[in-house]
């Protein structure tokens, strides 16, 4: 689960690390009040949606006067960001944070996230913060400083220096930063975190180390035993569909291609995906039926599939190990009885009682294409949706 940035700082504040003063809005008559509040001559406007990069999206306004504050807000309140992190519809932008501009030194990055490999939680950090952190990665990899933390044992004072000096902190500096890597380590590990940053961590002309951005993801297969984090949930943030989809228990996540995919697997999926892709087509979605599928989990996957918006075509790729083909075969029959077939589908279907299942579909009165090869699946599935 993501939240947004004003939620982060929230947390951040009451783990002991610095952030700039800020009030979350929620109409332009608001900001106006917050800079009145704020106090000062230079603000921030700063859409809250569950993306990064929101500066490069124009969603991060710096004004200097009230007026312009007014008019940032008139401009982003209603409308949606797009960034290089989001797709080309965009979040919508429903609450603004207005925060007092910073006299900003040095952008520096701070991480945490879970490395697999070390099986070890990893902190990252970098000199190099305000940008695109995972390209600093590939180009200047000496740039990032890397750190495993044992999570049976313990992070302490003297790591959280010595990694303080790496970044050229001193004195009051390198404390506040040992306050602040000690609150987001407490963070991670009593909130079930997978990743948490920020992206820039800066220092200021006043000797200050302030988050001025935060970003925070749960872990949400332990969401149940946080209860003050699942408040901070926010649904306009998240996909429709995808929502709808894990209340059947339905793993799907929507692309921007036009050959909708109904598959049994993640793996099986993905391969999918790759031949389509293969033989000249894109998928519309990553759909993932699970083992034990049901005729009203096929249903509701055909409508979910039916209604993406440029979806030309359909390939239902099964390979039947506990589940039988035949009993897909009426799933899929009984779906298309029930929220009618607009669209040329393609099913391949292998595994226990694959004959059984594509005789049943090939004697139907709806025109199913059957094949039992995955591959000449996939290419009939590309010609028929051109
Ligand atoms: P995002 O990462 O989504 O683009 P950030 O909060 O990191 O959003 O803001 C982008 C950039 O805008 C920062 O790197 C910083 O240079 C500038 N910025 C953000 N907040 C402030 C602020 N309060 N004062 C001055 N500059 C800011
Ligand atoms: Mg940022």
């Amino acid at each position: 689960m993501h939240i947004h940035e004003y939620q982060a700082k929230g947390l951040f504040r009451q783990f002991n690390i610095n952030t700039p003063s800020a009030i979350l809005v929620n109409s332009t008559h608001e900001a106006k009040q917050a800079c009145a509040d704020l106090g000062g001559n230079i603000w921030v406007v700063k859409a809250q949606v569950h993306a990064g990069g929101r500066g490069k999206g124009g969603g991060v306004i710096l004004c200097r006067s009230v007026a312009a504050v007014e008019e940032a807000c008139n401009k982003l309140f209603g409308s949606h960001l797009i960034t290089p992190q989001t797709d080309a519809k965009g979040l919508p932008i429903n609450q603004l944070l207005i925060e007092g501009g910073q006299n900003i030194e040095r952008e520096l990055y701070l991480g945490l996230l879970v490395d697999r490999q070390s099986q070890k939680i990893t902190i990252l950090a970098s000199t190099e913060g305000g940008m695109d952190i995972e390209q600093v990665a590939s180009e200047t990899p000496d740039k990032i400083i890397k750190f495993g933390v044992d999570p049976l044992g313990e992070l302490t004072t003297n790591d959280c220096m010595s990694i303080a000096k790496k970044l050229n902190l001193q004195d009051t500096l390198a404390e506040q930063f040992v306050t602040t890597l000690m609150g987001l380590y407490e963070i991670f590990t009593t909130k079930d975190v997978s990743l948490i940053e920020i992206n820039p961590l800066i220092t200021t002309a006043e000797n200050s180390l302030l988050a001025l951005d935060g970003k925070i993801d749960f872990d949400d297969n332990a969401l149940y035993r946080h209860e003050d984090i699942l408040e901070l949930r926010d649904i306009s943030q998240e996909d429709e569909k995808e929502n709808e989809a894990s209340e059947y228990q339905l793993n799907y996540i929507s692309l921007d291609g036009t050959i909708g995919c109904m598959v049994n697997g993640a793996g099986l999926a993905m391969a999918t995906m790759d031949l389509i892709e293969h033989h000249g087509g894109s998928p519309a979605n990553f759909l993932d039926v699970g083992g034990g599928t049901t005729a009203e989990r096929v249903a509701k996957a055909f409508e979910l599939i039916q209604t993406e918006k440029n979806v030309a075509g359909i390939l239902v790729n099964i390979f039947g190990g506990i589940v039988r083909c035949d009993l897909i075969a009426q799933g899929i029959l009984q779906a298309i009885e029930k929220v009618g077939l607009n669209l040329p589908i393609v099913v391949r279907l292998e595994g226990t009682n694959a004959a059984e299942g594509l005789k049943l579909l090939d004697e139907s009165d709806v025109q199913i294409y059957t094949e039992s090869d995955l591959t000449q699946a996939a290419i009939k599935i590309v010609e028929l949706s051109k």
